[in-house]
């Protein structure tokens, strides 16, 4: 076993989970009702290790919608059908040092990576374009939604209807970065916008738990094999592009302060998720729906704190 005294260290998570409980801070992301709904209270941990591990303590089998916990997920995907010098032949590698949903392209007129809104709706513009998958956009969507559940090795993932339409009926942003990215001419040829955010809006819908985005994390920490199926769900090579840019970019504008402290590849979104990745070890699913000022779960970066300050798991440990 790659965690070989489980229950010594599944006692120590417990432990890090009943302290980060206490905390009382943060706020519950209010601009759209049913996010502003979720009780503050809500407190799920589960991990997967890469050889099938499982732990799991609080609210894990609470279904949350995945919103930029997708974005790793999408860019993988694209990653997967396209290669890497498709995919970054319009969107850069290079945190924004800007709020994720800014109006603002880097210097090459192309969003500055697939972490942040601008670059996850272009991602998205590319899987609608291609011609290799000649699909309908019901059938599109399907496909996706297969690829969520083959990461989650056949566990839950699901689709929030009223979370869609509401997403949908408040995108004055993600219409304006969508039209100023048509204008600079970011998108691939024959685009129709309106598809185009329809999509984003339906993959920041999905729905998932803690136990089922565990095991999406596991597969990104077994180099795309999902471990509980040994299904090769993604390429090893566009896990490590993914795994690049959750390290640099997958926290907001916490990114460079949280690769510094925590040292681990991580996306988190505004529903309180965070997927934590520990290359070759295990996958970590975080959900508390508080949010900081940089949009981040506070329990869920409070726990990563506590992990690495236990255990060796930063990226630079064991030098
Ligand atoms: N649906 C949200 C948006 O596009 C997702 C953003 C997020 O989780 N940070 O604004």
């Amino acid at each position: 076993f790659v965690i070989p005294e489980f229950e010594e260290f599944t006692d120590k998570i417990e432990k890090f989970y009943l302290n980060c409980k206490a905390i009382d801070t943060g706020k519950v992301a209010a601009y759209i009702p049913q996010l502003e709904r979720m009780s503050p209270n809500y407190w799920g941990v589960s991990l997967c290790t890469i050889d099938g591990q499982r732990f799991s303590i609080g609210d894990v089998k609470i279904p949350f919608t995945i919103q930029s916990c997708s974005k790793p997920l999408t860019y993988a995907i694209a990653l997967n059908e396209l290669g890497s010098e498709v995919v970054h032949r319009y969107v850069g590698q290079e945190p924004s040092g800007r709020m994720f949903n800014e109006l603002i392209l880097d210097h090459n007129k192309k969003p500055h990576n697939p972490m942040v809104n601008a670059g996850a709706i272009l991602v998205l513009s590319l899987l609608l374009n291609l011609s290799e998958v000649d699909m309908s956009l019901a059938e599109k969507f399907d496909w996706v939604m297969n690829y969520f559940k083959r990461m989650s090795g056949g566990e839950f993932v699901g689709f929030n209807n009223a979370v869609f339409l509401s997403e949908r009926e408040n995108a004055d942003r993600n219409y304006a970065l969508a039209f100023y990215m048509r204008e600079n001419k970011c998108f691939p040829e024959k685009i129709n916008l309106r598809e185009c955010l329809d999509f984003y809006f339906q993959c920041c819908s999905m729905e998932v738990d803690c136990e089922s985005m565990s095991v999406i994390a596991a597969t990104l920490a077994n180099g795309g094999i999902c471990p509980t199926t040994g299904d090769q769900v993604l390429k090893p090579d566009s896990v490590r592009d993914v795994l690049s840019l959750m390290h640099s970019c997958g926290m907001y504008d916490y990114s460079g302060q949280f690769a510094f402290t925590v040292g681990l590849p991580a996306k988190s979104g505004v529903c309180g998720g965070l997927l934590v990745v520990i290359p070759n070890v295990l996958g970590i699913a975080l959900w508390s729906p508080p949010l900081d000022q940089s949009g981040n779960s506070v329990r869920g970066i409070e726990f990563c704190k506590e992990l690495v300050s236990m255990f060796n798991f930063h990226r630079y440990d064991n030098l």
